[in-house]
C-alpha cells in the first residue's frame, strides 16, 4: 500500500535523476527485488562529515512496508559508475547511499544542494586522486594495475592513516546513522589493515579507485560474516582511508568484471 507523500518529501527519482537511473540499471542487475523501493525512497539527510567527495546520504521509503531504517545495521553493496554503494538492512530496506566521490560536474552535490540538503563546509586538504588511463577493451591494464597497487601497499603499509573528515565520516554516517559501534569499527580498520587483507583497485569511469579488503570479518551483533573494504585516497606522503565499507560477501558476486584480485 501507497503512503500519500508528504509535501515536503522530495524523491531521489525527482531530485537525483542521473543517479536514479543509474542505481535502477545496477539493482535491475543485482538486487530486482529492490527496485520497488527505490522507487519510493525520498532524501532524508545528508553526511556531514566535511571529507572532500563525500556526498553520502539516507533515505527512507514513501511506502509503509519499508519503514526507516536507523540502526538496522546495514551492508553495502557497489554501485556501477560512481565510487560508492547502496546499503541494505538486514531486514531488505534499502537505508542510503555511502558515495564518497560525486560526478566530475558535482552532480549529487549540486542537486542535493538544490533539494535543501545544501553544505558549505568543504574539507580543503584533499582532492582525489584520479588516475586515467586508457584501459584497453580486454581489461589487460586492469592487470598491470592490481599489480601496481600490490606494489604500492607494500611500500606504505605504514602510511594509511585517518583524516579528521574521514573520521568523522565513521563518526556520522557508520555509527549514527547506519546504527554500527566503536568497538566494531576498530575491528573493522584492524582487519583492513591486516597483512592478509588484500589491496585491490578499482575502475569506475576510467578513474581508480584503491582500497584494502579483508575478508570474513564477523559482525558482533547479529553475528553475520560481511567483507571489510577500507576505500584508500592517495595524499601526500600515504594513504587517507576514506571510510570503511562492511560488504556483503555477496557483494563479490556481483561486482564480477569490475573488481581486480591481485
Ligand atoms: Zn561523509
Amino acid at each position: 500500500m501507497n503512503q500519500k507523500n508528504c509535501d515536503d518529501r522530495i524523491s531521489i527519482k525527482d531530485a537525483l535523476p542521473r543517479l536514479y537511473a543509474s542505481v535502477a540499471q545496477t539493482l535491475r542487475r543485482d538486487r530486482p527485488e529492490l527496485l520497488e523501493q527505490l522507487e519510493s525512497l525520498y532524501l532524508v539527510d545528508r553526511c556531514k562529515c566535511g571529507m572532500d567527495g563525500c556526498v553520502s546520504f539516507t533515505c527512507e521509503s514513501a511506502d509503509a512496508r519499508f519503514a526507516p531504517i536507523n540502526s538496522r545495521r546495514p551492508l553495502s553493496y557497489p554501485l556501477d559508475d560512481i565510487h560508492g554503494w547502496y546499503s541494505v538492512s538486514e531486514d531488505g530496506v534499502l537505508a542510503g547511499f555511502e558515495i564518497l566521490d560525486d560526478y566530475e560536474d558535482e552532480y549529487v552535490s549540486s542537486r542535493l544542494a538544490d533539494s535543501g540538503l545544501g553544505f558549505n563546509f568543504r574539507s580543503s586538504a584533499t582532492k582525489v586522486e584520479k588516475r586515467h588511463e586508457n584501459l584497453d577493451k580486454n581489461g589487460s591494464a586492469r592487470t598491470f594495475e592490481a599489480e601496481s597497487a600490490t606494489e604500492t601497499e607494500k611500500q606504505s603499509t605504514n602510511s594509511v592513516y585517518m583524516t579528521a573528515g574521514s573520521t568523522q565520516h565513521l563518526i556520522d554516517y557508520r555509527l549514527k546513522v547506519q546504527g554500527y559501534e566503536p568497538k566494531e569499527i576498530a575491528e573493522f580498520a584492524e582487519a583492513a589493515m591486516a597483512s592478509t587483507a588484500r589491496p585491490e583497485a578499482t575502475i569506475i569511469r576510467g578513474a581508480q579507485y584503491p582500497s584494502l579488503v579483508s575478508v570474513a570479518v564477523r559482525d558482533l551483533v547479529t553475528q553475520r560474516v560481511c567483507e571489510v573494504r577500507m576505500p584508500l585516497n592517495k595524499v601526500g606522503g600515504g594513504f587517507e582511508a576514506r571510510s570503511l565499507v562492511p560488504e556483503d560477501p555477496l557483494a563479490r558476486g556481483v561486482r564480477n568484471g569490475r573488481a581486480l584480485t591481485p
